[in-house]
C-alpha cells in the first residue's frame, strides 16, 4: 500500500500515533470553583463546575484539561 505524503512537516514532529490525545491543558485559577467548557469549539463540551475541595487542583472530566489554584490565591 503506498500512502500519499500529504502533510510531511507532521512526519517527524508527531511522536507516535497520529490520532494520540494532546497533552491536558493545565489551566491557573484563583478560585478553587472552576467553570469548564472545554474551550468552546469542536473541543467544546457542556458548561461544567468543579470545586476543589481540599486539593490544589481539580481535572475535567469532558476534557481533561487540569485546573490548578494559584499560589497565594486561596480566596480567604
Ligand atoms: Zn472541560
Amino acid at each position: 500500500m503506498t500512502k500519499l505524503r500529504d502533510n510531511p512537516l507532521t512526519d517527524a514532529s508527531t511522536p507516535g500515533h497520529p490520532d494520540a490525545l494532546p497533552a491536558p491543558e493545565i489551566i491557573m485559577v484563583t478560585s478553587r470553583r472552576v467553570k469548564c467548557d472545554g474551550g468552546g469549539g469542536a473541543l467544546g463540551h457542556p458548561v461544567v463546575y468543579y470545586d476543589m475541595g481540599e486539593e490544589p487542583f481539580v481535572e475535567c472530566g469532558y476534557c481533561d484539561r487540569r485546573f490548578v489554584l494559584a499560589e497565594g490565591a486561596d480566596g480567604h
